[in-house]
């Protein structure tokens, strides 16, 4: 991805994310050690060391922030290989500005919510972020169905995940995490691969077509899939098992 590409995608996560905006660098640090250390004491975000979902969020909050205002200092292995725009990441993180968001939400349902209850869902509006990440990681990594021994407790939700554009397929995400298709069976459907795809064909983006190895195979490479050996092999015809390529940037950090 190119610069201007870079910027653009840049300008459009604080512009959708809004009065939740949240920073990429701080995401992308805790986005890895979740990865590398999914549902272990080091996971910042594991349903299985958290009591309920209201602390999974505060201990997500924290972890984030200590990254956000560089109080900690991450791992070697977790620093560097993302985009920064520290202008854009201080109005964005600005009172001000997600107060703003948050009238604007207001402004749009006064002029077109014909009913009053609607006004109800704002405070979803105002927590899109945090809602959305308490919901992926705490019901991906404890509800649902596997596909695969990842020897963590990643879950596929939804075997049609419109609700959370694909993020639900987490037990096949942490299998192939570069992969920018989380589906992985016939009945599964991930919505935002097209998109991704498509970005791909207008030369918006460059994907890899070979996959880094996901943090449990360089521990111990191994092939217990659950999938049967027949449906794996059709898997894998059809599969074009691509990546991101490094330092691009999307909705899927790498
Ligand atoms: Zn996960």
């Amino acid at each position: 991805m190119n610069k201007f590409w870079e910027r653009t995608f840049y300008f459009m996560t604080f512009w959708f994310q809004g009065s939740s905006f949240l920073n990429p660098r701080a995401y992308a640090i805790m986005h890895r050690m979740h990865h590398a250390y999914s549902d272990t004491e080091k996971d910042p975000h594991s349903p299985h060391f958290i009591k309920d979902v209201w602390g999974l969020m505060v201990q997500t909050k924290n972890i984030y922030f200590n990254y956000l205002k560089f109080k900690l200092e991450p791992e070697p292995q977790f620093r560097d290989r993302y985009p920064t725009w520290p202008a854009l990441d201080r109005i964005g993180d600005m009172w001000v500005t997600r107060l703003g968001f948050m009238a604007f939400y207001i402004a749009f349902y006064i002029v077109f919510a014909p009913y009053w209850w609607l006004f109800l869902l704002l405070p979803l509006h105002f927590l899109m972020g945090p809602l959305h990440g308490a919901i992926v990681n705490w019901c991906g990594h404890k509800y649902g169905y596997s596909n695969f021994e990842n020897g963590d407790h990643s879950r596929n939700m939804l075997p049609l995940d419109f609700l959370m554009m694909g993020e639900l397929f987490q037990n096949n995400h942490h299998q192939k995490p570069n992969d920018v298709n989380f589906a992985k069976r016939w009945f599964e459907l991930d919505p935002s691969y097209p998109v991704i795809k498509m970005m791909h064909w207008l030369g918006i983006i460059k994907l890899r077509k070979h996959f880094a190895p996901a943090p449990h195979e360089k521990v111990a490479p191994k092939n217990t899939s659950v999938i049967s050996a027949a449906g794996e092999t059709i898997m894998n015809a059809i599969e074009e098992q691509i990546i991101i390529h490094a330092g691009s940037f999307t909705k899927r950090k790498i």
